[in-house]
Order: structure tokens, then sequence, then C-alpha cells
């Protein structure tokens, strides 16, 4: 058993089951023991490897979006670029790499990264050299000024609850002890008022997932949008709508069981981009569509930007190089799993790339 998991069956010993969303949040944010307070789990060494870390032209291209945001809203001359779950860093460094080209945008950018981790906030610090960096717990510290933001595969790493559905009730899925050891279960099922629209479209025994802290940061970022300006790019594997398991555990690069190795292993959901989006449309701003990610990097030029770049290579760090470009962009790889939606203020054109908003919003 691991240090947390030992700590989790005496609190479960004492004080019943817990809901996946209480397991999570400790195996991912314990201050001693959890999975991303506690070490850099990115890159080849690691345990799974983001856009960022493939390819630095996924931050040129979401830098240039923003830029044209910047622009198609005259120019603010005080704004905060922000990242929330920014990782090592690498996605703000490509970014301001990229704002090179625009030097007055560049020079009004205030660097905000929001970090839970203090370890990863070390990485960041060492990725942005000295380039003035603030750094948050929340949203709610940011200062009042037009925020245009990025998360790349920070929703997902957020807590989630699990429902199954059972008559017109809900069951919900808990971790607790059989033998010492820590196993899954469900508590009995009752009515749920927030679940209440789903009967609709779920049948008996249909697995549904709800994100708690989801809406609250998604709105907030988007009442700071609506109000003084900006937009957020949120990018992130999942789909329209809840429905369906999708708690899982990587370690090393490969799935593993969710409570073999708490707090050593990553543990995720996918994200629900309608969720988003009426947390975005709530808080008064305008959302694009959920957009694939290929298309969406299709659209600001990734191919070309990946022969530009080509033309400077050879051997095996020019395969590498077409290789990030499939699988950023591929079907079969992040493709189409990965989704971008954003927010901008109602009256502003949408970042570019993105589709208009459709029949989603039914
Ligand atoms: N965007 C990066 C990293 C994604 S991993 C990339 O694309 O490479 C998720 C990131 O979110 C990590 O930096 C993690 O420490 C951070 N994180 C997780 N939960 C958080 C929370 N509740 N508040 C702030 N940051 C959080």
């Amino acid at each position: 058993m691991t240090p947390l998991a030992r700590l989790l069956a005496a609190r479960i010993a004492a004080e019943g089951p817990i809901s996946l969303a209480d397991y999570m949040a400790d195996c991912l944010l314990h201050p001693a023991h959890g999975y991303y307070a506690t070490r850099d789990p990115f890159g080849a060494a690691g345990d799974f490897t983001t856009a960022p870390e493939i390819t630095q032209m996924f931050g040129e291209l979401l830098g240039l979006c923003l830029a044209q945001c910047w622009l198609d809203q005259g120019r603010p001359a005080r704004f905060l670029l922000a990242e929330i779950g920014p990782g090592r860093g690498t996605l703000m460094a490509d970014m301001l790499r990229a704002l090179k080209a625009l030097p007055a945008m560049r020079a009004a950018a205030e660097v905000h990264l929001i970090e839970a981790s203090p370890t990863l906030r070390a990485r960041q610090r060492q990725t942005l050299g000295d380039h003035p960096v603030t750094w948050h717990d929340g949203i709610h510290s940011l200062p009042d000024a037009p925020l245009f933001l990025v998360a790349n595969e920070f929703f997902d790493a957020l807590p989630i609850r699990q429902f199954r559905r059972s008559g017109a009730g809900w069951a919900e899925r808990q971790v607790g002890l059989r033998d010492g050891q820590l196993t899954f279960g469900y508590a009995p099922p009752v009515p749920l008022a927030t679940l209440a629209p789903r009967l609709a479209d779920t049948s008996e025994g249909d697995i549904v997932e709800t994100c708690p802290a989801l809406p609250a940061i998604a709105g907030d970022i988007a009442r700071r949008i609506a109000s003084v300006g900006g937009a957020a790019l949120i990018i992130d594997y999942g789909g329209w709508q809840s429905l369906g398991d999708t708690f899982q555990a990587l370690k090393s690069h490969a799935f593993t069981d969710p409570l073999a190795e708490p707090g050593l292993a990553d543990l995720t959901a996918h994200v629900d981009f309608q969720a988003l989006s009426q947390a975005f449309r709530t808080a008064g701003a305008a959302s694009t569509a959920m957009t694939l990610q290929g298309t969406f990097l299709n659209r600001l030029g990734l191919a070309a930007r990946t022969e530009a770049l080509a033309r400077n290579l050879q051997g095996a760090a020019l395969d590498t190089h077409r290789a990030a470009y499939r699988r950023l962009t591929d079907a079969s790889e992040m493709g189409e799993l990965f989704k971008v939606i954003a927010c901008h203020p109602t009256g502003t054109p949408a970042p570019p790339g993105l589709d208009p908003p459709d029949a989603q919003y039914a």
C-alpha cells in the first residue's frame, strides 16, 4: 500500500466510503502525497506527454490565436496573459516566443499562472527564466484586467463524481474498503435534482459523470472576460455531454487500476464540453462550438508551420517533427479525441479556428 492508500483506508474505516471526487482530490493534490503536489509527471520518462511537450508549434499557434483576439478587441494596453494548470510552463514559453512577432502585445502582457503544485511552480520558474510571472492558487486573485487565458489538459484533472442510473434515481460510485483494501462500490440510489434532465437521455445502468468544480472555475473565467474583455481557449479530451465511465489512471504511459497506487498515478476523466459552454453562457460570455483539435490546429496553419520548420531539419529530428504534426491532428491520435472550445465577450469576433455556435446548444 502507498502511504496515501494507508491514510485513505484509515479515513474510510473511521468515516465510511468517500466519493470519487474526494478520492481524486487527495490522489492528485494531497500536500504530502498528491500526484501533482510531489512530482513532474511529463515527458518520456514520466507518465504522460501533453501537446506542448510534443511540439513547440502547439503553443505558438495558441499564442497567435490569442494575438488575433487582442487585435480584434482594440489592443488593450494592459492585459493578463494567463494559463491555468501550466505543467512545465512550456506552453506559456512557446506563446511568449510567438508573440515576439507582435512586440506591442508582448510588452503589454502580464503573465499570470494558476498552479496548485509547488513542485510544478518551481519547474515553471525554470522554464520561463527571468520573465516576470505572478502565481495564483485560483482565478479569484487575478487582477482586474482583460484576460487572455489558455487551459490545456487542466479540466481533465478536476475531481469528478460518478452516478449510475437506477430507476428514476442515481447511485453514487464510491471508494470503500473490503478486507482492508480500497474497493469500488455504490451508495444506495437517490433522486437528484441536478441530474433530472438526464433521465430523458439515459437508461437503467448508464453512468453519468459530473465535475463539481468546473462550473465555478469556467464561470469565473467567463465572467471576467464578459465584463472586461479577453478570451479563453480550453483544450482537453472529452466530448459533448457526459455519458459513460471515463475515470482513468495513467502510469508510465499505460493505463492502470485507479485504486492500485493512490498518489503515484495520474487520475483523470473526460471533460464535458457542454458543461463548459453552459458555464460560459451563464456567466454572460459568448461560447464557440466544441471543435476538433485537429480541425482547429489545421485552420490556424499547423501544416504550413510544420513545413516551414521542416526546412531546417533532417534525419531523426525531421521524422520526429513530422510525427508531431500527425500526433496532434490525426483522427487516430489526438486530432479527434481532443476538442477545443473558447469564450469571448458577446459582440466580439470569436478566436480564429473555432466553429461558430450551432445546434449543439439546443
Ligand atoms: N497544461 C500543461 C499541464 C497539464 S497537467 C500541459 O499541457 O502540459 C495539469 C496541470 O494542472 C498541472 O500543472 C497540475 O499541477 C495543475 N492542476 C491540477 N489541479 C489543479 C487545481 N485545482 N488548481 C490549479 N492547478 C491545478
